[in-house]
């Protein structure tokens, strides 16, 4: 057997402070990198071109890396159960390395493939979490279990120290050129472009796809938004947000980097006020860490509501609503101009987020679910975790001890775009219309048809009533 370990890069599509590869090049100064595309997950129904042209682009720049380091990073095109172990036999490997994941796809493969590794006598790293901060066994409630309710959560979590930064040894030994031609005997490939493997994405990326470009994020979010996030974050016209949301989903950059980042913020605060943003900005830091913990002691997330008062909810089917919400027609300016943000951007602010799944459940009373596959076939951030955990959250249906929450489409555009500045921005039919009229979505049906603006397709008032009337209903006899 050789001295090579195979790192397998999933999402953590960097070199730097990257544990499972630090730890692969510890052991061995041959370490060579592969990614899988799996026909598994890109032949699913909801995977959004922009996200594969974000994560191609990453690979691009992983394949500089390595090729700088001295090495390789190969690439596959098949069922990593099987071409993960084949291709390690075929480089006579010692070991195959990688972080692991949470969601309950990526369990259950994993396991496949060790199993396959274990019958080829070849080593691999017991459970290594890369891509949080405390891994979900380490992170309890005082009787042991799973935590279901985001505060105490926080609580603990934010009271136990953090691992530092690990340094990656950047240089490496590859392969020989004998073991390049083994490798694609194997199935290794030149990497494809997003569009060769059937996903055009035209628009711009909301992050450009390297290390680096997440690095220079982080940065510049530290040294001037970081401070102001609690004030400016409810805002969408504002840039007031870090947008890493897709460089964390890839593992563009890794966690223990950005909370040194927000840690190194603390200590250069000289307010209350600055503290208390850039606490509110580690506490987004936890929901991601609360929401990924949740989905892997509650594989049963991904499948519908955690609430049994919603496992049978009497949900509308009306396509004809569904469409208008998905194209941003439904008559109400902040919920439309976000679903443009979205088609256009690939990118939703949060506050929208919240405000256009409360619309999709509470005011056109249809499935969350449909409503979570839509965003994962547009978003470039669309992460499983995070995205069913906003939405059962918004829908009421998760682990939130929140009974209801409905927002009102008007009070919240009053509230977050007083000036109107993001419904203009993405409707730009509307922009000649009164701010009044566009927060409040108090358009005459004149100056609607004039600029071919929708009527409302629902009535506000009135869905909220239905919904309450289901809710009660569930509550006492749920539909089973
Ligand atoms: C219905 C709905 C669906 C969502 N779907 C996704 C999704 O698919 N992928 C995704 O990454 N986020 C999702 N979110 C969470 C949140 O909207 C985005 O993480 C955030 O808008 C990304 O922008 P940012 O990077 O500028 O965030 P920032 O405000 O700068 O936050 C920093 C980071 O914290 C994490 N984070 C922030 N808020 C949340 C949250 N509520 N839940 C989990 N993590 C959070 C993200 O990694 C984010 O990049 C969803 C929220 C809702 C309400």
């Amino acid at each position: 057997m050789s001295d090579l370990i195979l790192f397998w890069h999933r999402r953590d599509l960097r070199i730097s402070d990257n544990t499972g590869l630090a730890a692969a090049r510890q052991r061995s100064a041959k370490v060579v990198g592969v990614f899988c595309l799996d026909p598994n997950i890109l032949e699913r129904d909801d995977v959004a071109p922009v996200r594969v042209t974000y994560m191609i682009g990453c690979l691009q720049a992983l394949q500089q890396r390595y090729a700088q380091a001295g090495s390789q990073l190969l690439i596959l095109h098949a069922n990593p159960v099987q071409a993960i172990p084949a291709l390690a036999a075929t480089l006579d490997a010692k070991a195959v390395f990688w972080n692991w994941d949470v969601e309950p796809y990526s369990q259950k493969r994993d396991r496949a493939v060790i199993e396959a590794l274990k019958e080829k006598g070849i080593e691999f790293l017991e459970k290594n979490w890369d891509q949080l901060l405390h891994s979900p066994e380490d992170i309890r409630t005082g009787s042991n279990q799973p935590y279901t309710v985001y505060t105490p959560f926080w609580k603990n979590w934010s009271s136990k120290a953090k691992a530092n930064p690990v340094e990656t040894l950047e240089n490496a030994e590859g392969l020989t050129e004998t073991e390049k031609e083994k490798a694609k005997v194997a199935g290794a490939i030149e990497l494809p472009s997003a569009q060769e493997l059937g996903f055009v994405w035209d628009g711009e990326l909301v992050i450009a796809p390297t290390e680096a470009a997440a690095q220079e994020r982080l940065e510049e979010f530290c040294a001037h938004a970081i401070d102001e996030y609690q004030q400016q974050r409810n805002f969408p016209a504002t840039d007031g947000t870090s947008r890493l949301s897709a460089a964390l989903k890839f593992g563009a950059i890794s966690i223990r980097t950005v909370w040194q980042a927000t840690q190194q913020a603390l200590e250069n605060s000289r307010s209350e006020e600055t503290e208390a943003s850039i606490r509110t900005w580690q506490q987004e830091l936890a929901w991601r860490e609360f929401y990924q913990h949740a989905m892997y002691h509650f594989p049963e997330l991904a499948e519908g509501a955690y609430r049994d008062t919603f496992k049978n909810f009497p949900w509308q089917t009306n396509v004809e609503h569904f469409q208008a919400w998905c194209e941003g027609r439904t008559g109400y300016p902040i919920v439309d101009a976000a679903m443009r943000q979205l088609n256009e951007l690939g990118w939703m602010h949060n506050r929208c987020r919240m405000i256009v799944a409360s619309f999709l459940t509470k005011d056109l009373l249809i499935n969350p679910q449909l409503g979570e596959k839509y965003f994962m076939q547009k978003l470039i951030d669309g992460d499983l975790s995070a995205n069913n955990g906003g939405w059962q959250w918004s829908a009421s249906s998760g682990m939130d001890p929140k009974p209801l929450r409905i927002f009102n489409p008007a009070s919240q555009a009053q509230k977050f775009d007083p000036d109107a500045e993001y419904i203009r921005q993405w409707l730009p039919e509307l922009r000649s219309i009164d701010t009044e009229y566009l927060v409040t979505g108090n358009i005459t049906p004149l100056e609607r048809q004039a600029v071919d603006y929708p009527a409302p397709i629902v009535e506000h008032k009135k869905q909220q009533k239905q919904f309450k009337e289901f809710y009660q209903q569930q509550k006492i006899q749920p539909l089973g």
